[in-house]
């Protein structure tokens, strides 16, 4: 059996997060930081990221959240630090096309980018309350992985990344999101993305087993990935908690 270590490269920490926006409908009010990661997944010969991180940190304290970045934390230096150059990153899993985890594609030059064609297609033409999360012309902004096009494989469903990664289309946060399930010696984790931006979305409350983040378009299809979730791994990585500053590798070495 094929295993893989993963490596969460924190590339941003955005202050002043509304934390009503990543559990739905709880928690109005309350207001923490959320690093942004970049997933490094490495072993038997492979160098795959999942998400490449967002814009520099002037450039998303404008757009977005206030945002802090130290050099190191720059997706190139993030790379070196876990013991690969840029230029042998093979390949690239975009989750989904919001701005803090597609770009940097340029650092990446020889890897292979693979994003949902159902993502692509609703990045384009999303609901106006989503225009920001996307970066989208009609802000008067460049959606940054449009100048990868001639690097971008778009897929449609499920799909076997090679023996012991798979890319499962999980929509929730967003209509094309795909999480990417990673063999490992303690079991298969999942890296969800914005589906489980805290740890406390898979954890779940009260009478919630897992709770939805606010941004969404269709809770059927939220719930129905929850239950795939629980079926295709043993344990979930979230996105956004500041609890992963606490890892520099799963699993973990204690
Ligand atoms: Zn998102």
């Amino acid at each position: 059996m094929k295993t893989y270590e993963i490596y969460p490269l924190i590339n941003l920490i955005c202050d002043d997060n509304e934390m009503s926006a990543q559990t739905y409908l709880q928690n109005f009010g309350k207001r923490n930081p959320a690093p942004v990661v970049i997933w490094l997944v490495k072993g038997n010969g492979r160098n795959i990221l999942v998400d490449s991180g967002g814009s520099e940190a002037k450039i998303a304290s404008v757009q977005h959240h206030p945002c802090e970045q130290k050099p190191e934390m720059l997706p190139e230096n993030l790379v070196r630090s876990a013991g690969v150059e840029p230029a042998d990153i093979d390949t690239v899993v975009i989750t989904h096309l919001h701005w803090d985890h597609c770009y940097n594609l340029e650092k990446f030059p020889n890897a292979n980018i693979y994003i949902q064609k159902r993502e692509a297609e609703f990045a384009i033409n999303p609901y106006p309350t989503h225009w920001r999360f996307y970066e989208h012309p009609k802000l008067g902004l460049e959606m940054p992985w449009l100048k990868h096009l001639n690097r971008i494989t778009f897929v449609d469903g499920d799909f076997t990344l090679c023996e012991g990664v798979e890319v499962y289309l999980m929509p929730g946060h967003a209509p094309g999101m795909q999480n990417v399930a990673v063999q490992t010696t303690d079991g298969i984790y999942l890296i969800a993305s914005d589906n489980i931006p805290l740890y406390l979305n898979w954890e779940g409350a009260d009478i919630h087993r897992h709770i939805p983040s606010a941004i969404h378009c269709n809770l059927d299809d939220y719930y129905a990935t929850f239950r795939k979730m629980e079926k295709v791994s043993d344990h979930v990585l979230p996105s956004h908690d500041m609890k992963l500053l606490d890892f520099k590798v799963f699993p973990s070495k204690k």
